[in-house]
Formats: C-alpha cells, sequence, structure tokens
C-alpha cells in the first residue's frame, strides 16, 4: 500500500488525509500545533458556505463540495454544515453577476427588494436589492477539521500532533523524505503540503512555480445577538454605499454575529505576529455594524485573528511537483471548498492531471499546459475577481 506523509493539519491537509484514507492510501498526517490551535487559518466557529460568486469555476466547484460535507457528516457522525441560505447586496452588477453564474449552474436564486428583504431578515440593513440562494450558510470551522481528522484516522490514517517538519527531501520521481524538527525521518511515495500561512516558507522550498503569496493577519469581530443562529450568511459587496473595494462578509454563530471586511489586514510572518487587536480596524467593523447590522450590540464586539494567505488573483494552488502535491493559497475564500479540496488533492496524488487555474507556473507561459482541464473563466475584471469569504 502506498504511504503518502500530509504536512499540515488545518482544514486542507485533513480534508486531503481523509480522501487519501478513504481510497486506501496508508496516510500520515503531521501537525506541528496542538489539536484545535488557533495559529492559522481554519480554527473558530464559523465559514461561509455559498455557492455565489461572479465564476463558473467557483460556482461548480462549491456544488461539488457540499454532498462531500453531506458524506463527511455521515461518516463522522459530527454536524458541519448548517444550510441557513445566503444574501448578498451592494451593487446591482455584482448582484447581477452573481445571479447570472446562479442561474447558468442552475442553481435556485432569487432577487428581493430592499424592504422586502428587511421583512425577511431584520437584522441587516439594505439600500439594494438583494439576492438570496438556499444551498449556502455555515460551517462549524473547528467542528470540520476535527471531524476530517477523525473520519480519516477511522480509515486507518494515523494523526499526530505537535510534530513540526522541518524539510522535504526528494529521491526520485516517486519517494519523499519527510524530516521533521525534532530529526525524525519519515519515508513515503508521496507527500501533501497544506500548511497554510506557513506555504512561503515549507512549500515553496519543496515544489516549483509556486505564485507568489501574501500573508495577512484579518481580525474578524463576534457581535452578540440574540437570534444569531438564525442568520443568513451574508456578502455586502463594495463599492456602492460601502466605501472601497473591499466587501463585508458576515454570518451568525454561537459566538454571536461574526463580521469582517475582506483581505485588508497587514503582512504578517506567522512565526512573529503578536496577535494583538488593530483598534482602528475594531472600530471601522464597529461602525459598519452600528449602521447595517440593526440586530447585534455593536457596543459589544470581541475581535479574533486569523491568517490569510493570499495568491495575486485571489485563485488557489492545487498542484503536484513530482512526489509532492501542494495545497496554498486559499486567499480568504478557501473553507467551504475544503471537502472537494481533498478530492482534488487526492487525485493528484493517483497521477490525474488538475485544473489549469490551480496549477503551479501558472503565470509561466513556458509552462502552460494545454492537456489541462480549466474549469471556468479567468476574465474577471478585478484583481479578485469578486471572490469574498
Ligand atoms: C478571518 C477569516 C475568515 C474566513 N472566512 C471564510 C469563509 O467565511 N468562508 C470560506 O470559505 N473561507 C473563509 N476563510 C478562509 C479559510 O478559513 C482558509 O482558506 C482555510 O482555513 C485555509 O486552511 P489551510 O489548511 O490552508 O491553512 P491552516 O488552517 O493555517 O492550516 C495549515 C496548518 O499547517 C500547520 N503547519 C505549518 N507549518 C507546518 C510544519 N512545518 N509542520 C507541520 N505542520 C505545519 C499549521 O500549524 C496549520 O495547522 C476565512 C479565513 C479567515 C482567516
Amino acid at each position: 500500500m502506498a504511504h503518502v506523509v500530509v504536512v499540515g493539519g488545518g482544514v486542507m491537509g485533513s480534508a486531503a488525509a481523509w480522501q487519501l484514507a478513504s481510497r486506501g492510501f496508508a496516510v500520515t498526517l503531521l501537525e506541528r500545533g496542538a489539536a484545535g490551535h488557533t495559529e492559522g487559518s481554519s480554527h473558530g466557529s464559523s465559514r461561509i458556505f455559498r455557492l455565489a460568486y461572479p465564476d463558473a469555476f467557483y460556482v461548480s466547484l462549491a456544488a461539488r463540495a457540499l454532498p462531500l460535507w453531506r458524506r463527511l457528516e455521515a461518516e463522522s457522525g459530527i454536524e458541519v454544515l448548517s444550510l441557513t441560505g445566503a444574501v448578498d447586496h451592494g451593487p446591482p452588477a455584482a448582484i447581477e453577476a452573481l445571479h447570472g453564474e446562479l442561474r447558468a449552474g442552475g442553481h435556485a436564486a432569487r432577487v428581493l427588494g430592499p424592504e422586502q428583504a428587511a421583512e425577511r431578515w431584520p437584522g441587516l440593513r439594505f439600500d439594494t436589492s438583494v439576492l438570496f440562494h438556499a444551498a449556502a450558510g455555515r460551517l462549524h470551522a473547528d467542528r470540520a477539521v476535527l471531524a476530517f481528522q477523525q473520519a480519516a484516522a477511522a480509515k486507518g490514517a494515523v494523526v499526530r500532533h505537535g510534530v513540526r517538519v522541518a524539510k522535504l527531501l526528494r529521491h526520485g520521481a516517486d519517494k519523499v523524505e519527510v524530516v521533521t524538527t525534532g530529526g525524525e525521518a519519515v519515508t513515503a511515495d508521496a507527500a501533501v503540503v497544506a500548511v497554510g500561512g506557513w506555504a512561503p516558507g515549507l512549500a515553496a522550498r519543496s515544489v516549483s512555480g509556486l505564485p507568489p503569496l501574501r500573508v495577512t493577519q484579518e481580525q474578524p469581530v463576534h457581535f452578540p445577538a440574540p437570534d444569531a443562529l438564525d442568520w443568513p450568511s451574508f456578502i455586502h459587496h463594495g463599492g456602492a454605499a460601502l466605501a472601497g473595494d473591499s466587501g463585508v462578509y458576515g454570518l451568525g454563530s454561537e459566538d454571536g454575529v461574526k463580521a469582517g471586511f475582506h483581505a485588508v489586514g497587514p503582512v504578517v510572518d506567522p512565526d512573529r505576529r503578536d496577535r494583538s487587536i488593530d483598534p482602528l480596524a475594531l472600530r471601522q467593523v464597529q461602525e459598519y455594524a452600528e449602521r447595517w447590522l440593526l440586530g447585534v450590540d455593536a457596543s459589544a464586539p470581541t475581535a479574533t485573528t486569523c491568517l490569510y494567505t493570499l495568491t495575486p488573483e485571489h485563485d488557489f494552488v492545487v498542484d503536484r511537483d513530482g512526489p509532492v502535491t501542494v495545497l496554498a493559497g486559499f486567499s480568504g475564500h478557501g473553507f467551504k471548498f475544503a471537502s472537494v479540496i481533498g478530492e482534488l488533492a487526492a487525485d493528484l496524488v493517483t497521477g490525474r492531471p488538475g485544473a489549469r487555474r490551480f496549477s503551479l507556473g501558472r503565470t509561466d507561459p513556458a509552462r502552460a499546459d494545454p492537456e489541462r482541464a480549466d474549469l471556468g473563466r479567468t476574465d474577471q475584471a478585478r484583481t479578485d475577481g469578486g471572490k469574498t469569504a
């Protein structure tokens, strides 16, 4: 039986371990942190799940992820995804683009006027038309990571916490030696490197062609609300009444209603960040809540920090270079796709080609591979192509 070492036990590495163990690989997952640690990108009680993207590629990817989340729940016995529906509001062009792609993908969605929407979701304020789709809601982040790891372990994977990988040594095209900072060497037929904000170090040293990655510390805020668990997930798209390009994302959770500006935080070194709360950034989210989140107590915020790992165009990296598969650059909107990213990672390990959109060296015309499937367009006007949370 082929042995695969997965480095990194955030949501992506854990999903890959589950998929690989499901396909009969002997899997060892090495995670440097303790179980449930809060140093990376996958901790906390909530992440948005949604199908709405202004881009057919991501709409179809999210649609593939949904039944895999349900399979994870069935296998692990852990509830991970609650469908609460999602609302998008903001500039009409953004709403029309989302609606168009949902319709094109055959997904139910409808547009409501601002008064009608306010009646249905009195906790939110709207000044434009609102797009609603029901196949969306809240993923429980901590429970999802736990469920992937438990389901992987139930299929024979060995999950080890507190083990930090120092380097990967390749021995030809189909052997890799994974060396820990403790000096242990684990030999495998393949490795999957899914180290989140640490990708510019370990992943960049282990594969060639990794796009430039920017690691930022973001600061979501929770506000108390009596009915927090009944809230839809929401995206208030930037522009028009909401100054600036960065939209606001949010959703209800067991910690209150979460809200944050997307991808506005400072660049950090994940090993040296001090995790202190930026009072100015906190005040900006509070001011947003005072104006737009009528159902929360904006005077009682609780801020936390979390890492984004951003590629230039906010497309992910899911590709293989020899015996090493890399999962990186999830650009603040990757969690919802984790169940299908695990599947794509296992496909790569078994030798199937990946999507060109997620490839290493995609910005290098000399490496362009016409054989690769590309499921969607890349002609989005904004750098991030409207990919928010
Ligand atoms: C504030 C915030 C809000 C977000 N909201 C959403 C949302 O609503 N919807 C959505 O879809 N996405 C959202 N995201 C994005 C999503 O959470 C991330 O894309 C996802 O969690 C990335 O997971 P990861 O496994 O790549 O990284 P991580 O979770 O950081 O996992 C990487 C792991 O690798 C480990 N590691 C690093 N180096 C080593 C080493 N040398 N040896 C062993 N282990 C190592 C780390 O300890 C870490 O546990 C949000 C992100 C943030 C920060």
